[in-house]
């Protein structure tokens, strides 16, 4: 009997609306109400996150970075190329020059060798991006970004709950190691509420302007503590803060993080143990983490051996009623920045942008979806 099973299905705890219900009797809704600051605390507490800050998004939390790092026209930010369009689009808004890098050969995040020839005098960020949940490596990175005074930001998106291994073993939370960062709790994330994000400030010279930023370009954050008398426009900005209704089903899905998170990893573990010998006679690759990075199961891709091959193994599991999808076109050969990209092929990136498909993950994946899906790929 075939099965239909979709690419994604956004988790409920069952907690949510209990949460909404008391964000409701509290008679505070706006932002910066009692559930932002839960989540955030949550954040600090749990990743070693100086500062934290719900946003309306990861995209908006990263145009909050761009603002706070005053981008302006013609600094140059270097950003991997297959990625999000918001990694690269909320620079591009300041009116920076992106200087897009390639991929690993192993893995799609960025090369980190690739990194120290991209950088000019003009070069004013990295954005640095954890693909799958599975980082970059931070030490290389940040050591170049201190040699040349350059600030780094962590497009955490997929990170949640994962971690840098230094050579002597000891691990940082993603999201904690760059000057910035950003997550996302967008529906397709390991923790969402429908649309949201937070940014991180590791570094406290960011802090008090990052406030001002998130409150419309106003003191009103400095005013509720009573450290001013009056509030009013100080700065640029916009509204990035979410309602306390958003914030609400953001901390119930948090208290379910470590539930969430077993969960997620028993699923990836059963696919790469399922698939290991399926895929190589036929030339497919499996996700490589390279020994400084942990993984937080946020999805399981294949690296396929052309675009024909993929092509037809979504065909094959789409007739089989199986949605895989690919992703992402490289950002430096997209419609909107193709005609002013300068620089080399990214022989990596668009190997990744052809080949690799992504296999339905989601917390409520049954046991029987997930072994019809891979009898499919068996019989592919
Ligand atoms: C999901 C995602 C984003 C965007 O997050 P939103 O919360 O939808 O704005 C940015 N970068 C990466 C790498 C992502 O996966």
């Amino acid at each position: 009997m075939g099965l239909s099973i979709p690419f994604n299905k956004p988790y409920t705890t069952g907690q949510e609306l209990q949460f909404i219900s008391s964000a409701i009797a509290s008679g505070h809704l706006s932002g910066n109400g009692q559930y932002s600051k839960f989540c955030q605390e949550f954040f600090e507490n749990r990743y070693s996150i100086k500062k934290a800050l719900v946003t309306t998004s990861c995209t908006d939390a990263l145009e909050m970075c761009a603002m706070l790092l005053d981008i302006k026209e013609g600094d140059e930010v270097i950003i991997p190329s297959f990625t999000f369009v918001s990694s690269a689009l909320a620079f591009v808004r300041q009116g920076a020059n992106i200087v897009f890098a390639d991929s690993r050969a192993d893995h799609p995040g960025v090369n980190e060798l690739s990194i120290e020839k991209l950088i000019t005098d003009r070069t004013k960020a990295i954005v640095v991006v954890h693909y799958a949940g599975v980082s970059c490596d931070m030490d290389h990175i940040m050591t170049l970004a201190k040699k040349f005074s350059i600030a780094v930001v962590e497009d955490a998106a997929q990170a949640i709950d994962s971690f840098y291994v230094s050579k002597d073993g000891s691990k940082r939370p993603l999201g904690s190691i760059g000057h910035l960062a950003a997550y996302s709790f967008h529906e397709t994330k390991n923790v969402q509420c429908g649309e949201g994000g937070l940014l991180a400030i590791n570094d406290d010279t960011y802090v008090k302007r990052a406030e001002i930023i998130w409150e419309k370009g106003t003191n009103r954050a400095q005013f509720f503590r009573g450290q001013v008398n009056k509030y009013g426009w100080v700065d640029t900005g916009s509204s990035f803060l979410p309602s306390e209704i958003t914030a609400a089903f953001l901390y119930a899905q948090l208290q379910e993080l470590n539930n969430i998170q077993q969960k997620r990893i028993s699923i990836w573990q059963k696919y790469q143990a399922s698939l290991k010998d399926w895929a190589q006679p036929i030339g497919i690759n499996l996700p490589v983490i390279p020994s400084f990075a942990t993984n937080n199961a946020h999805m399981f891709y294949l690296t396929c051996n052309s675009l024909k091959q993929r092509t037809e193994l979504i065909q094959h599991l789409k007739k089989n009623g199986v949605m895989a999808v690919f992703h992402y076109q490289s950002l430096h050969i997209s419609d909107f920045y193709k005609d002013r990209y300068t620089g080399e092929p990214l022989v990596n990136t668009e190997r990744y942008s052809d080949n690799l498909v992504r296999l339905p993950f989601f917390y409520n994946l049954t046991d029987q979806e997930q072994n019809y899906i891979i009898e499919a790929l068996y019989n592919f």
